[in-house]
Protein backbone atom coordinates (compact mmCIF):
# COMPACT_ATOMS: atom_id res chain seq x y z
CA UNK A 1 0.00 0.00 0.00
CA UNK A 2 1.79 3.60 -0.47
CA UNK A 3 2.56 5.12 2.17
CA UNK A 4 -0.65 7.98 2.02
CA UNK A 5 -3.14 5.39 0.60
CA UNK A 6 -6.15 5.45 2.40
CA UNK A 7 -7.34 2.34 4.66
CA UNK A 8 -9.26 -0.42 2.74
CA UNK A 9 -12.87 0.99 4.62
CA UNK A 10 -11.93 4.82 3.67
CA UNK A 11 -11.49 4.20 0.05
CA UNK A 12 -14.86 2.72 0.27
CA UNK A 13 -16.43 5.52 1.91
CA UNK A 14 -15.26 8.22 -0.63
CA UNK A 15 -16.19 5.27 -3.44
CA UNK A 16 -19.58 5.65 -1.91
CA UNK A 17 -19.73 9.53 -1.91
CA UNK A 18 -18.80 10.07 -5.92
CA UNK A 19 -21.09 7.11 -6.81
CA UNK A 20 -23.80 9.22 -5.50
CA UNK A 21 -26.49 10.87 -8.49
CA UNK A 22 -26.31 14.37 -7.63
CA UNK A 23 -29.67 15.98 -7.29
CA UNK A 24 -30.54 17.82 -10.28
CA UNK A 25 -31.87 22.17 -9.89
CA UNK A 26 -35.16 22.83 -9.78
CA UNK A 27 -36.74 24.59 -12.95
CA UNK A 28 -36.71 28.19 -12.60
CA UNK A 29 -38.88 30.12 -10.17
CA UNK A 30 -40.83 31.57 -13.04
CA UNK A 31 -41.83 27.72 -14.13
CA UNK A 32 -42.77 27.11 -10.99
CA UNK A 33 -44.93 30.36 -10.37
CA UNK A 34 -46.10 29.00 -13.87
CA UNK A 35 -47.35 25.45 -12.56
CA UNK A 36 -48.79 27.19 -9.51
CA UNK A 37 -50.78 29.52 -11.24
CA UNK A 38 -52.36 26.77 -14.13
CA UNK A 39 -53.06 24.63 -11.01
CA UNK A 40 -55.07 27.42 -9.24
CA UNK A 41 -56.55 28.40 -12.16
CA UNK A 42 -58.25 24.60 -12.05
CA UNK A 43 -59.20 24.70 -8.73
CA UNK A 44 -58.69 28.23 -6.93
CA UNK A 45 -59.91 27.08 -3.39
CA UNK A 46 -58.62 23.36 -3.20
CA UNK A 47 -59.94 21.65 0.04
CA UNK A 48 -58.71 18.38 2.15
CA UNK A 49 -60.99 15.47 0.60
CA UNK A 50 -60.50 14.10 4.11
CA UNK A 51 -63.98 15.05 6.41
CA UNK A 52 -63.59 16.25 9.60
CA UNK A 53 -64.96 19.15 11.87
CA UNK A 54 -62.69 20.35 14.15
CA UNK A 55 -59.16 20.74 14.52
CA UNK A 56 -59.46 17.09 16.46
CA UNK A 57 -61.18 14.98 13.85
CA UNK A 58 -58.55 16.66 11.15
CA UNK A 59 -55.72 15.23 13.41
CA UNK A 60 -57.63 12.26 13.98
CA UNK A 61 -58.19 11.56 10.02
CA UNK A 62 -54.98 12.31 9.04
CA UNK A 63 -53.34 10.05 11.43
CA UNK A 64 -55.93 7.40 10.32
CA UNK A 65 -55.09 8.24 6.45
CA UNK A 66 -51.26 6.79 6.23
CA UNK A 67 -51.14 3.80 3.79
CA UNK A 68 -55.00 4.34 2.74
CA UNK A 69 -57.16 6.01 1.25
CA UNK A 70 -58.98 8.95 1.85
CA UNK A 71 -62.41 7.78 0.55
CA UNK A 72 -61.58 4.09 3.12
CA UNK A 73 -60.74 6.44 5.94
CA UNK A 74 -63.97 8.21 5.60
CA UNK A 75 -65.90 6.00 5.36
CA UNK A 76 -64.60 4.51 9.03
CA UNK A 77 -65.10 7.77 10.32
CA UNK A 78 -68.44 8.33 9.68
CA UNK A 79 -69.43 6.30 12.37
CA UNK A 80 -66.10 7.26 14.69
CA UNK A 81 -67.14 10.71 14.47
CA UNK A 82 -70.42 10.21 15.39
CA UNK A 83 -69.44 8.21 18.84
CA UNK A 84 -66.33 10.46 19.25
CA UNK A 85 -65.57 14.23 18.03
CA UNK A 86 -63.51 14.87 21.03
CA UNK A 87 -60.25 13.68 23.04
CA UNK A 88 -62.52 13.30 26.17
CA UNK A 89 -65.36 11.11 24.47
CA UNK A 90 -62.72 8.95 22.40
CA UNK A 91 -60.80 8.15 25.35
CA UNK A 92 -64.48 7.37 26.68
CA UNK A 93 -65.18 4.96 23.96
CA UNK A 94 -62.38 2.91 24.61
CA UNK A 95 -59.42 1.42 22.33
CA UNK A 96 -61.65 -2.21 21.68
CA UNK A 97 -64.23 -0.33 20.40
CA UNK A 98 -62.04 2.50 18.25
CA UNK A 99 -59.96 -0.58 16.78
CA UNK A 100 -63.56 -2.40 15.73
CA UNK A 101 -65.03 0.76 14.23
CA UNK A 102 -61.59 1.75 11.90
CA UNK A 103 -60.85 -2.09 11.24
CA UNK A 104 -61.64 -1.11 7.58
CA UNK A 105 -58.50 0.32 7.16
CA UNK A 106 -54.81 -0.95 6.93
CA UNK A 107 -52.87 -1.01 10.46
CA UNK A 108 -56.17 -0.36 11.93
CA UNK A 109 -54.87 -1.90 15.94
CA UNK A 110 -51.65 0.80 15.70
CA UNK A 111 -53.76 3.17 14.59
CA UNK A 112 -56.67 2.27 17.29
CA UNK A 113 -53.91 2.62 20.11
CA UNK A 114 -52.61 6.04 18.79
CA UNK A 115 -55.73 7.03 18.51
CA UNK A 116 -56.19 6.80 22.42
CA UNK A 117 -53.10 7.92 23.15
CA UNK A 118 -52.98 10.96 21.25
CA UNK A 119 -56.10 11.71 22.79
CA UNK A 120 -54.90 10.73 26.34
CA UNK A 121 -52.35 13.11 25.39
CA UNK A 122 -54.40 16.53 24.55
CA UNK A 123 -56.66 15.85 27.83
CA UNK A 124 -53.07 15.57 30.05
CA UNK A 125 -51.21 17.96 28.96
CA UNK A 126 -52.89 20.53 26.09
CA UNK A 127 -56.57 21.05 28.30
CA UNK A 128 -58.12 18.65 25.17
CA UNK A 129 -57.51 21.37 22.17
CA UNK A 130 -54.86 20.62 19.48
CA UNK A 131 -51.59 22.46 20.08
CA UNK A 132 -50.53 24.49 17.05
CA UNK A 133 -47.08 23.68 16.40
CA UNK A 134 -45.48 21.04 14.93
CA UNK A 135 -43.25 20.43 17.57
CA UNK A 136 -45.87 20.02 20.01
CA UNK A 137 -48.02 18.09 17.06
CA UNK A 138 -45.29 15.67 16.86
CA UNK A 139 -45.33 14.76 20.61
CA UNK A 140 -48.75 12.85 19.79
CA UNK A 141 -48.87 9.54 19.15
CA UNK A 142 -49.48 9.15 15.62
CA UNK A 143 -48.45 12.13 14.17
CA UNK A 144 -45.09 12.80 12.53
CA UNK A 145 -43.96 15.61 10.52
CA UNK A 146 -46.14 15.08 7.98
CA UNK A 147 -49.34 14.97 9.60
CA UNK A 148 -48.43 17.67 11.93
CA UNK A 149 -47.82 19.68 8.66
CA UNK A 150 -51.39 18.66 7.13
CA UNK A 151 -52.87 19.85 10.56
CA UNK A 152 -50.96 23.00 10.66
CA UNK A 153 -51.94 23.95 7.09
CA UNK A 154 -55.61 22.82 6.60
CA UNK A 155 -56.57 23.77 10.54
CA UNK A 156 -54.75 26.96 11.14
CA UNK A 157 -53.88 27.92 7.94
CA UNK A 158 -49.97 28.19 8.19
CA UNK A 159 -47.58 27.66 5.23
CA UNK A 160 -46.30 24.15 5.61
CA UNK A 161 -46.37 21.80 2.88
CA UNK A 162 -46.73 18.08 3.70
CA UNK A 163 -45.08 16.16 1.79
CA UNK A 164 -46.74 12.38 0.94
CA UNK A 165 -45.99 10.21 -2.15
CA UNK A 166 -47.98 12.28 -4.92
CA UNK A 167 -46.28 15.52 -3.97
CA UNK A 168 -42.82 13.73 -3.82
CA UNK A 169 -43.60 12.67 -7.11
CA UNK A 170 -45.02 15.74 -8.85
CA UNK A 171 -42.16 17.65 -7.28
CA UNK A 172 -39.44 15.29 -8.87
CA UNK A 173 -41.36 14.48 -12.21
CA UNK A 174 -41.93 18.34 -12.81
CA UNK A 175 -38.41 19.65 -11.35
CA UNK A 176 -40.25 22.16 -9.01
CA UNK A 177 -38.22 20.29 -6.16
CA UNK A 178 -36.02 17.16 -6.72
CA UNK A 179 -34.94 15.57 -4.38
CA UNK A 180 -34.20 12.08 -2.51
CA UNK A 181 -36.48 12.11 0.50
CA UNK A 182 -39.62 13.92 1.19
CA UNK A 183 -37.64 16.02 3.54
CA UNK A 184 -35.20 17.36 0.92
CA UNK A 185 -38.39 18.06 -1.36
CA UNK A 186 -40.62 19.36 1.48
CA UNK A 187 -37.33 21.91 2.01
CA UNK A 188 -36.78 22.61 -1.99
CA UNK A 189 -40.59 23.80 -2.25
CA UNK A 190 -40.88 25.63 0.85
CA UNK A 191 -37.60 27.71 -0.72
CA UNK A 192 -39.43 27.82 -4.30
CA UNK A 193 -42.78 28.22 -3.72
CA UNK A 194 -43.91 31.91 -4.23
CA UNK A 195 -45.87 33.33 -0.90
CA UNK A 196 -48.67 33.81 -2.65
CA UNK A 197 -48.88 30.22 -3.72
CA UNK A 198 -47.87 28.89 -0.33
CA UNK A 199 -51.13 28.29 1.48
CA UNK A 200 -52.63 26.20 -1.35
CA UNK A 201 -49.09 24.12 -2.48
CA UNK A 202 -50.39 21.71 -0.49
CA UNK A 203 -53.25 20.31 -1.91
CA UNK A 204 -52.86 22.09 -5.79
CA UNK A 205 -49.64 19.27 -5.64
CA UNK A 206 -51.54 16.44 -3.84
CA UNK A 207 -54.75 16.70 -6.25
CA UNK A 208 -52.36 17.32 -9.31
CA UNK A 209 -50.54 14.06 -8.02
CA UNK A 210 -53.56 12.22 -7.10
CA UNK A 211 -55.81 12.93 -10.62
CA UNK A 212 -53.05 13.81 -13.44
CA UNK A 213 -49.55 12.96 -12.55
CA UNK A 214 -50.54 9.68 -11.31
CA UNK A 215 -47.48 7.28 -10.57
CA UNK A 216 -48.02 4.86 -13.56
CA UNK A 217 -48.90 6.57 -16.65
CA UNK A 218 -49.23 10.22 -16.28
CA UNK A 219 -51.50 12.01 -18.12
CA UNK A 220 -49.26 14.14 -19.69
CA UNK A 221 -51.82 14.67 -22.97
CA UNK A 222 -54.36 16.57 -21.01
CA UNK A 223 -51.94 18.02 -18.25
CA UNK A 224 -52.07 21.44 -18.28
CA UNK A 225 -48.78 22.07 -17.14
CA UNK A 226 -47.05 19.52 -19.68
CA UNK A 227 -45.40 22.74 -21.03
CA UNK A 228 -43.03 24.24 -18.45
CA UNK A 229 -42.88 20.20 -16.82
CA UNK A 230 -39.09 19.04 -17.08
CA UNK A 231 -40.30 15.38 -17.30
CA UNK A 232 -38.62 13.90 -20.10
CA UNK A 233 -41.12 10.59 -20.88
CA UNK A 234 -44.16 12.03 -21.15
CA UNK A 235 -47.45 9.98 -22.03
CA UNK A 236 -48.79 10.56 -25.73
CA UNK A 237 -52.32 10.86 -25.96
CA UNK A 238 -53.91 7.46 -26.51
CA UNK A 239 -55.39 6.35 -30.03
CA UNK A 240 -58.88 7.31 -30.46
S1 LIG B 1 -46.71 16.70 -18.00
FE1 LIG B 1 -46.97 14.61 -17.24
S2 LIG B 1 -45.28 14.30 -15.83
FE2 LIG B 1 -45.47 16.51 -16.16
S3 LIG B 1 -46.77 17.21 -14.49
FE3 LIG B 1 -48.07 16.81 -16.25
S4 LIG B 1 -48.77 14.71 -15.93
FE4 LIG B 1 -46.99 15.01 -14.62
Amino acid sequence: MPRHAPPPENRQEKKHIVAKKPTPRPITRAKTAAIYAHLRELDPEPKTELHYSNSYTLVVAVALSAQATDVGVNKATKNLFALADNPADMVALGEDKVRDLIKTIGLFRNKAKNVIGLSQLLLDEFDGEVPQTRDELIRLPGVGRKTANVVLNVAFGQPTIAVDTHIFRVGNRTGMAPGNTPDEVEAVLMRVTPPEFMQHAHHWLILHGRYTCVARKPRCWLCRVSDVCRFRDKTPAPDT
